[in-house]
């Protein structure tokens, strides 16, 4: 599978070869396809394989396809990316952004720990479609319901594994009731011991396993 096969919309295409990024990576050529089709993913992949374009790419495309369709909450988002640290947050942030030059209605919000609030709540205010969050500080703005999940429809759950190991379980989980049931997911762990194999199967419905 090449890039120009995956049906991209023309500029995230564009985009992909302005990176630089002219062959997919062994995690992209699986997750790409899959992802774009609709069905949750669990991915066993490690930082290095390239497996933030793979989730980013199906999240970009399926934010756009929901933007239209999502009704009640006009403008707000549809795509939600949780990662376990600010570092990951903020590379995310900016791989997505490489992604959607030039592609309208693309905005994220970064909302991590560790950085001051004011700001990441103004920027709630401006629409925006996709939220990049560590699951402590995304928990604590739906506490202020500051923002609203109901028109999220596409849930990234990235690093599984060093979820579980920082102790953030009850707080993705407690994230992820503010959403509606009808979402797809997108799983990613370096490793997939059994615990992270029970959150997963309560995170996703009828999966497909990628394995690099
Ligand atoms: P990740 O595994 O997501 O942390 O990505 C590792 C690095 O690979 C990042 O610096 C990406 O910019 C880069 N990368 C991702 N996909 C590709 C690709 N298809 N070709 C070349 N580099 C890539």
């Amino acid at each position: 599978v090449e890039f120009e096969h995956c049906n991209l919309p023309p500029t995230i295409g564009a985009n992909l070869k302005k990176a630089g990024y002219e062959a997919p990576t062994p995690v992209q050529m699986q997750m790409v396809p899959v992802g774009l089709s609709g069905r949750d993913v669990i991915a066993s992949a490690d930082t290095g394989s390239g497996k933030t374009v793979a989730f980013l790419l199906p999240v970009v495309v399926q934010a756009l396809k929901h933007q239209r369709r999502v009704e009640g909450c006009p403008g707000g988002p549809t795509a939600l990316v949780l990662t376990p640290t600010r570092e990951l947050a903020i590379q995310i942030e900016r791989q997505v952004k490489e992604l959607v030059v030039g592609v309208a209605n693309m905005r994220t919000a970064l909302l991590v720990g560790g950085m001051p609030l004011p700001q990441q709540l103004h920027r709630l205010k401006r629409t925006n479609k996709i939220i990049i969050a560590t699951p402590g500080r995304l928990l604590e703005i739906l506490k202020q319901k500051a923002v609203q999940l109901d028109g999220v429809r596409v849930v990234v759950v990235d690093e599984a594994d060093t979820m579980l190991k920082m102790g953030f379980q009850q707080q993705v989980l407690e994230v992820l009731e503010h959403v509606p049931d009808e979402h797809q997911t997108l799983l990613t762990s370096a490793t997939i011991p059994k615990s992270t194999e029970q959150l997963a199967a309560r995170l996703t419905q009828d999966p497909v396993r990628i394995t690099i």
